[in-house]
């Protein structure tokens, strides 16, 4: 970017300095050995080495940050840095050394310029928000955020200080408690960036920027003045601000993440007491959120995420399927054909043999992409062009050129087996077929198929729009190179895929039906419906169990159930109730029809049936149970069958059992996972406590060996 320049000795640099005799400097941020640059413990000492440097020099007219990265313009902070703080102290004294480079880096005695081209993350931001300007690219990947709170812990390099003296209080609050992230536009449009600038020669523009500035043409822009922030000088409009930021805070939440409200009591001392306040705070929230175990469980599960490649699926693979066919335009095929058109930008032909049934998946395929366009995630024309890419059919013709079909028709054996057979007829013979069924066996749908090499199971879950995960079922004779192609499909959709081995209700179902069928039994035994999703929900859940049943569909849970029980006769067992005539004969199946456990309302509210206790055939109501005695009968279960599912191989770890439940389930993340969760209580207290349950409520909660075994090892991470 600089014309005569004067460029640093070593190759390996992390921070590149060059300076032209015009005064403009840059410094290349340009982590060596790595795809994305991080602030590791050395980027931060060799920053620190190069903020000395530059304080002497008195050749530079203005300094732009830039990165060597295509992608990145830096992700943050190595969360490693964060994983290995073991005391608040610690953690307190990182923030502070960082708070004190961001401060040096601020006082340099020329203006700064942050020049994010891409991904701009955590430490980052904060560092931009240290410079004097910021300038964006409106490439349309481009996210600027502050994430902290998703980690555990909060913006402590001065984020929490300086971010409400750029963008305003409510905005501030906004972006960091929910850890939100923003494109380049949103960033312009916040007053977190300056300028936003065409990511096609984006370095030609910032140069021409900095020369302005240089010249004197681009004024330092003084923080926002404390008139202009919101409320500011009122200090009863803003309590309101900040107590409105901590209800609702309270109710995403349930209390259980302790981050964001510490985040939002350091943001109102760094407002109210003035930086130096602000920062002492910060640091020391800092430390103590780092080295709690929210913060530690959050790790955990970010670590899971991102190491979701080696989770027994292998990175992408091959080219994009050109075209996708979906068999079956119902609830579940007409949901699969909008994320293959929307996010994973391929074309694909959906059949089914009712017309109705097309007209109604291409209606709600269409509501759909009018949301996300609605929302600005698609522009108008990319809405047009999704829609465009599905094609309605009732015969499978044109379905030779497909290279992968998802099969999602009716949940009877016989029906998928002659669909199957029909599509090995009509397809090329390297198309994948793939079965969403939930659980039927995919050896026994591809039984009477000439290639079942070739078949295997794409589950997703309902709504397929929402929930990230999708399994991806090995049948016996499926070959490693189709589920390696399924995989990187699933990966192409935005979702993550998790190996799985056929066996009745995969994983995520089988480990979830407890939470369902013992529900049921408290309802049998007098809790209030309202009683049991109040005490889950308490326990981190995002639904609780009858909320979930209702979400699910009455018939499909009791199809689901009905089948676990038969497969795993010792454990599974739903409580004689009159399900048939209170929920099937009236087709009170739930949300889909308006009423089931609930009467469902517009705009999501719902109220609990009371008279479906009496179809039921169930009497009085308990009017104080005990919350926490259904937290323990729902949960000890799940993890009983979680050691039956890692000992039969059905999964091959328990980070990808605790990914999977996590992205499927709702299992709440701050806890860390179910077998992370249990061995933090200790296995040898979840026998004990099955025991006890076997003792006082009935033969299905005995340990299994496989639990006693993990157990007796020392837990579930531990073998
Ligand atoms: P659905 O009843 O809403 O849709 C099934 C569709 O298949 C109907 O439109 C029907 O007309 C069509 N169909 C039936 N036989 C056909 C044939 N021979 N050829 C073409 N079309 C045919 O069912 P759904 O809820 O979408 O479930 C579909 C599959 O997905 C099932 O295997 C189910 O177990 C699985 N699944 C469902 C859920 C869920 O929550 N509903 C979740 C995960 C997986």
């Amino acid at each position: 970017m600089t014309g005569a320049s004067e460029a640093s000795e070593s190759a390996q640099e992390i921070f590149r300095l060059e300076v032209a005799s015009s005064g403009l400097a840059t410094l290349c941020f340009d982590l060596p050995g790595s795809s994305v640059n991080l602030f590791t413990r050395q980027a931060l000492e060799q920053l620190g080495e190069r903020i000395e440097e530059l304080r002497e020099r008195d050749d530079i007219g203005c300094l732009v940050l830039l990165s060597g990265k295509a992608k990145s313009f830096c992700h943050g902070a190595d969360v490693e840095l964060i994983g290995g703080l073991e005391t608040a102290e610690e953690g307190e004294r990182g923030a502070r050394a960082g708070q004190e480079l961001f401060r040096a880096w601020q006082e340099l005695p020329f203006p700064t310029i942050a020049a994010i081209h891409a991904t701009c993350m955590g430490g980052a931001t904060e560092i931009s928000l240290a410079s004097t300007f910021r300038l964006v690219s409106d490439d349309e990947n481009l996210r600027v955020g502050l994430p902290e709170v998703r980690l555990g812990i909060l913006p402590g390099w001065g984020g929490c200080v300086r971010l409400p003296r750029v963008v305003g209080l409510t905005d501030a609050l906004d972006l960091i408690l929910a850890g939100k992230s923003l494109s380049g536009a949103r960033a312009l449009r916040v007053g977190l960036a300056d300028e936003l600038l065409p990511h096609d020669d984006f370095l030609h523009h910032v140069r021409n920027f900095a020369l302005e500035v240089i010249h004197g043409r681009r004024p330092r822009k003084a923080d926002r003045d404390l008139r202009e922030l919101l409320l500011e000088k009122n200090p009863l409009g803003r309590r309101i601000v900040f107590d409105q930021a901590r209800k609702k805070t309270l109710s995403r939440t349930g209390g259980k993440y302790p981050a964001p409200l510490r985040a939002i009591e350091v943001i109102r001392i760094g407002v109210e007491e003035g930086p130096a306040a602000g920062f002492d705070a910060e640091a020391r929230a800092l430390g103590e959120l780092a080295a709690g175990v929210v913060s530690k469980n959050l790790q955990h599960v970010f670590a899971l995420t991102q190491g979701v490649k080696s989770h027994g699926t292998e990175p992408a693979a091959g080219p994009a399927p050109r075209l996708v066919g979906v068999v079956g335009a119902g609830l579940m095929g007409g949901a699969i054909a909008h994320q293959v058109t929307v996010s994973g930008g391929m074309a694909v032909r959906i059949l089914d043999r009712s017309p109705a049934a097309l007209v109604q998946s291409m209606t709600h395929a269409s509501r759909l992409v009018y949301n996300r366009m609605k929302r600005r995630r698609i522009s108008r024309s990319e809405a047009r062009e999704a829609m465009a890419r599905i094609q309605p059919t009732l015969d499978l013709e044109g379905f030779r050129r497909a290279d992968l079909v998802i099969e999602a028709v009716t949940e009877r054996l016989e029906v998928k087996r002659k669909v199957f057979g029909q599509l090995a007829e009509a397809v090329s013979k390297d198309a994948l077929l793939a079965s969403n069924t939930s659980s039927l066996s995919i050896d026994a749908i591809a039984e009477t198929i000439p290639e079942p090499e070739r078949v295997l199971g794409l589950h997703f879950f309902n709504p397929v729009h929402r929930i990230p995960l999708v399994e991806v079922v090995a049948g016996r004779h499926t070959a490693p190179e189709a589920l390696k192609r399924a995989a990187a499909f699933v990966r192409r959709l935005g979702k993550t895929p998790v190996a799985v081995q056929d066996s009745p209700g995969f994983l995520v179902n089988r480990v979830l039906i407890y939470y369902l069928t013992e529900s049921l039994w408290l309802i049998a035994e007098g809790w209030p419906v309202e009683a049991v999703d109040r005490a889950l929900l308490q326990w981190g859940f995002p639904m609780g169990p009858f909320a979930l049943l209702d979400r699910v569909g009455l018939d499909i849970a009791a199809a689901v159930s009905e089948h676990l029980e038969e497969a795993y006769p010792q454990r599974v067992h739903m409580p004689k109730l009159r399900w048939q005539e209170t929920f099937l004969d009236p087709g009170h199946l739930g949300e889909k029809s308006g009423r089931g456990f609930f009467r469902h309302g517009s705009g999501g509210k719902r109220t609990v049936d009371g008279e479906v206790y009496g179809h039921l055939g169930l009497g009085a109501r308990d009017p104080d149970p005990d919350l926490d005695d259904a937290a323990e009968r729902l949960i000890l279960p799940m993890i009983n069958e979680a050691a039956c599912c890692l000992e039969e191989g059905v999964v091959d770890s328990p980070e990808t059992l605790d990914l999977a439940m996590i992205l499927g389930a709702g299992f709440p993340p701050f806890r860390g996972g179910l077998c992370r969760w249990a061995d933090h209580r200790g296995l040898d207290s979840v026998v004990g406590g099955l025991e006890r349950l076997a003792g006082v409520v009935g033969e299905r909660f005995r340990p299994s060996d496989a639990l006693r075994g993990f157990a007796a090892a020392g837990g579930f991470y531990r073998t």
